[in-house]
């Protein structure tokens, strides 16, 4: 039978040191040996996921290919490893105590107490183990949200010491991730936060085995072999994880380090090709030495935290490497530009080379949305709009060139006259699982002859979906004649999927999210043109006075 071996990932001292970040690089490392890997989250809080979190709670949510709503590391883990990640990849406490609960409703624990020990473990067990089961992994990494000695972990670091127990030395092994601090007037980086943070694991019955220590300087010896000695681990496996200039250099980072080395030693995997980063490198070259730059607008409604928007920032600085471009971000809040004068309003947006309106859900700074299409698609700047981008694309074109008053989306006023975004009948009957939204991946077919058609170069796409509305297909031939053409069409269901103006250099909106399939080795195509119409369209058409 093939086993599949296991790393746990904890953290310690503080939160935020960047797990997901450790575990997707050791992810790109052991995968580029040619071992099998994919890497799972364990969040412990109490929602079911992320879907009805806010993004000022918990960042973005990352949509899979069969339509859970997930952690946003799970973008990470898919962005290097270029690998789909699924429902069994994020599990929560929610999740956990929900299987729980039900079977005890079903009478499935024959009249037992069901507790945290066992029960509980029970499920968080089943759950790591199912990845492991289908054969297709040779190595699971484990993500553990929160920070050793949280009261919610609790359970979560018990199932991981069982399954220690249980999965035999040799089998797993525990990286815990720490935080040397800095004392800048003693110039000293301090080891007794990550000495207890060690011992609060050890009161948990787990002994780490791999270390992996934030720090601002470099680790001497004398530092690692201090922690290994108080730590009880070996001096080799005191790993620096010395803050990086990007995400994208922690892989080659932990390769100096050799991470990926001590884990296969600890997993006693011998066999595999040497580390190869040389794709990756080639890049991270490209990303620090653009040969051009160019300006991007991102209009949202959440900017002030640029994890709600992660992963269209990631598939953006793809899109720029690929253009060998970089690509400055312009972070413009919606909300802002509802009652900015006009004149003003010109000058920020004219100043950029494109502009991509956000997904979103809710009225806030819808307004402000519309502002801003009406001005690009009027003034030749390149336009992507992304599911609520695209949805305001939509009724900007309604009340600005189809004429209809106050056109608009159920979702912001159920009694328009002009739904031309509404909830249509019947879409939810096959949805996925989950909710009340069309989650997950659905097949698109793309009008020949259409600049997406170009884009994409072929007929059949799929492409993953978090929505509720949807262009509503009354009004359809009343857009095309007027220039918004539906280029994209789910075929099953009929429902437009990308709508792009004839008359215009560069103006795409999508309902779907190209964000959540673009990686460092496969950048989407969509954000590739977007950033490259942004480099190349020649703005002669663009008459204000404001504009340089
Ligand atoms: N609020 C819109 C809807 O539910 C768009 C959602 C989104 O942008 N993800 O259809």
């Amino acid at each position: 039978m093939h086993s599949c071996k296991y790393v746990f990932v904890t953290g310690g001292v503080a939160s935020s040191l960047g797990k997901g970040i450790i575990s997707a690089s050791l992810g790109k490392l052991l995968q580029s040996r040619g071992l099998q890997v994919t890497i799972q989250k364990l969040d412990p809080y109490i929602n079911i996921d992320p879907g009805t979190m806010n993004p000022y709670e918990h960042g973005e949510c990352f949509v899979t290919e069969d339509g859970a709503e997930t952690d946003l590391d799970l973008g990470h883990y898919e962005r290097f490893l270029n690998v789909y990640t699924s429902q069994a990849n994020n599990v929560t406490t929610g999740k956990i105590y929900q299987t729980v609960i039900d079977r005890e409703r079903k009478g499935d624990y024959l009249g037992k107490t069901v507790q945290v020990i066992p029960h509980i473990t029970d499920e968080i067990k089943r759950r790591i183990k199912l990845l492991g089961e289908d054969g297709k992994y040779d190595i699971i990494i484990t993500e553990i949200g929160g920070t050793v000695g949280d009261i919610e972990s609790l359970p979560y670091i018990e199932a991981v010491r069982q399954l220690k127990y249980e999965l035999g030395s040799g089998n797993s092994v525990v990286i815990h991730l720490t935080l040397l601090p800095h004392l800048k007037t003693s110039g000293e980086l301090k080891t007794k936060p990550t000495q207890n943070s060690v011992k609060t694991l050890l009161e948990s019955g787990v002994q780490p085995d791999i270390l992996a220590c934030r720090t601002e300087l470099p680790i001497n010896e004398d530092i690692k072999n201090k922690i290994a000695l108080y730590c009880n681990v070996e001096s080799e496996a005191v790993i620096e994880a010395i803050d990086a200039e990007t995400i994208y250099d922690v892989p080659v980072l932990m390769k100096k380090e050799q991470l990926d080395v001590v884990v296969l030693k600890k997993l006693k995997i011998s066999g595999y090709n040497e580390t190869d980063l040389s794709k990756w490198e080639e890049f991270l070259y490209k990303f620090k030495n653009p040969t051009s730059n160019t300006r991007i607008g991102i209009v949202g409604k959440y900017v002030e935290l640029k994890d709600a928007y992660k992963s269209i920032a990631e598939s953006i600085i793809h899109a720029g490497v690929k253009n060998e471009t970089k690509v400055e971000l312009t972070w413009i809040h919606s909300e802002d530009l509802e009652d900015m004068p006009q004149e003003e309003m010109e000058k920020l947006l004219g100043d950029l080379n494109g502009v991509l309106v956000a997904p979103g859900f809710g009225s806030r700074g819808i307004e402000g949305k519309l502002r801003a299409i009406k001005f690009v698609r009027e003034k030749n700047i390149p336009f992507l709009g992304i599911c609520l981008g695209m949805q305001c694309a939509v009724i900007e074109f309604a009340r600005n060139v189809l004429g209809f008053e106050n056109a608009n989306s159920t979702e912001f006023n159920p009694s328009t006259r002009y739904p031309v975004i509404d909830f249509m009948e019947g879409q939810n009957e096959d949805i996925h699982k989950g909710g009340t939204m069309r989650l997950g991946s659905y097949t698109c077919k793309i009008q020949e002859g259409t600049k997406v058609r170009s884009i994409y170069d072929k007929e059949t796409i799929t492409e993953r979906h978090r929505h509720r509305y949807e262009f509503n297909n009354e009004y359809i031939q009343a857009y095309e004649k007027a220039g918004m053409i539906a280029s994209g069409i789910n075929p099953d269901k009929t429902l437009v999927e990308i709508v792009e103006l004839t008359s215009h250099p560069w103006f795409v909106g999508v309902q779907f999210h190209p964000e959540y399939k673009s990686t460092v080795m496969n950048p989407h195509p969509l954000f590739v043109k977007f950033v490259n119409a942004a480099l190349t369209v020649k703005r002669e058409t663009v008459k204000s006075p404001t504009i340089v």
